[in-house]
């Protein structure tokens, strides 16, 4: 690799060498070649289409799906002393036109625009103009529908892409790993022959297990947790926002240092109970699946799901919300079948076809609650990815290796 792009990840970035398939990644993309970015949560997505930005000539669009996100990576690129600017509808008319200028100047690197934004015909016609570098999607899953985030705007940018310039190389990077997911997002992307880096899923330091969901003792067995685990960080995933509500109220009365989070709470609110739970002003927060996307922090002890979620592509990102520092995490789900009754039901008001789909993921979600095998080897499996054993770090694991040592104690006697 060229010198030039190592003293970049150095001197602009601040790290001393490439984490996993980050170097091969950026290569590929400096060769200028359709590129598809499979990597867990956490592993490092962005660098492998900042760090060739800075280093090629013209400017990348990224199309980044959350404006709260885009307003984050902009704001570090900054920091960096990167060029960096977006494109959405926070922006006045003429803070835009003051974007564009920078960009037609040749000076920003990095040009991260929405969906809603791109689409436009205005930005289209401009962005045809500009000299573009490459194009990186981030959180590519948004273009499936098997997804987990599916935004029907994702299913516009290939046409655009071929607007803007029908040769400019795509680098798509999503979390999302199952088969499905991938087949989708190629095939919509009309990238088949990208090359694929994909990374393992294994999160060996996370404990999965599920336990019976049993009205109102469990909110006791919640109590008792999070009590034996003071001062440690957690958070509690409710389906709706009158739970999270609930369990947080009942939290706080039972003394224990909880905040709500969802989308219906005030803004300002919102923002504060997030940041008082970064901040460690708060140890557990109670929250909707709105809470998480872009959040990094390090040390999230447990995720409790006091619900099931809807999808087990769901519950993986949820659950990879924990030990994100490499220390322990533990994933505690409670369930019980009539939850997964309970959201089919709300799904009987979608189109036939998303209602099948949601029904199917629901199915897939609600065997891997009720498995005996491996949890790790089930969710794994989920991703295409083969575990060559079982982990022995989950309770199916814990169960079964207790019930052999009992066997084997009868064999010796
Ligand atoms: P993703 O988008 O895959 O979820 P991010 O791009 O947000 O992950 O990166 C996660 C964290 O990893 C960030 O804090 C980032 O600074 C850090 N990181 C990325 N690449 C490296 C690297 N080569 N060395 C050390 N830290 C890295
Ligand atoms: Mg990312």
């Amino acid at each position: 690799m060229d010198n030039a792009v190592k003293d970049n990840l150095k001197n602009i970035f601040g790290f001393n060498q490439f984490r996993g398939n980050q170097q091969f990644i950026v290569e590929n993309i400096l060769k200028g070649k359709n590129t598809f970015v499979i990597m867990p949560t956490g592993a490092g997505k962005s660098l492998c289409y900042q760090l060739p930005a800075v280093s090629k000539e013209g400017t990348a669009i990224v199309i980044s799906p959350l404006i709260a996100l885009m307003k984050n990576q902009v704001d570090q690129l900054n920091s960096f002393g990167i060029n960096a600017h977006f494109l959405n509808s926070t922006l006045s008319k003429a803070e835009s036109n003051r974007v564009k200028a920078e960009v037609t100047s040749g000076l920003t690197k990095l040009l991260y625009v929405a969906p809603e934004s791109l689409t436009k015909e205005e930005n289209v016609q401009f962005l045809k103009k500009a000299d573009i570098s490459f194009v990186a999607i981030d959180e590519a899953h948004c273009i499936s529908e098997w997804g987990h985030d599916f935004r029907p705007e994702y299913r516009k940018i290939k046409s655009i892409i071929a607007q803007i310039g029908d040769k400019l190389p795509v680098i798509a990077l999503t979390a999302t790993a199952t088969p499905k997911v991938q087949q989708d997002i190629q095939r919509n992307l009309q990238m088949e022959e990208a090359d694929l880096y994909k990374s393992s899923f294994n999160r060996t330091n996370l404990y999965y297990e599920v336990r019976p969901k049993v009205k109102n003792e469990t909110k006791k067995e919640i109590i008792k947790y999070i009590k034996a685990h003071k001062g440690k960080s957690g958070i509690i995933y409710c389906l709706s926002r009158k739970k999270v509500t609930e369990i947080a109220d009942l939290l706080k009365v039972n003394g224990i240092n909880a905040a709500p989070y969802h989308a219906g709470l005030d803004g300002h609110v919102r923002v504060k109970n997030q940041d008082d739970f970064l901040n460690e002003e708060v140890d557990v927060i109670v929250a909707t699946i709105a809470f998480g996307m872009g959040i990094d922090k390090p040390d999230v002890r447990y995720v409790i799901h006091y619900d099931v979620p809807k999808s087990l592509e769901g519950y993986y990102q949820e659950t990879g919300r924990a030990g994100r520092d490499g220390l322990e995490g533990h994933c505690l789900m409670f369930y019980r079948y009539e939850d997964i009754v309970k959201l089919e039901k709300f799904n009987k008001d979608k189109p036939v076809n998303e209602r099948e789909n949601a029904k199917v993921l629901l199915q897939e979600m609600a065997a891997y609650a009720e498995s005996s095998v491996c949890r790790r080897r089930f969710l794994l499996h989920y991703f295409g990815e083969n575990l060559g054993k079982d982990c022995g770090y989950c309770d199916n694991c814990k169960k079964t290796k207790e019930t052999f040592d009992g066997q084997e104690d009868i064999v010796t006697v």
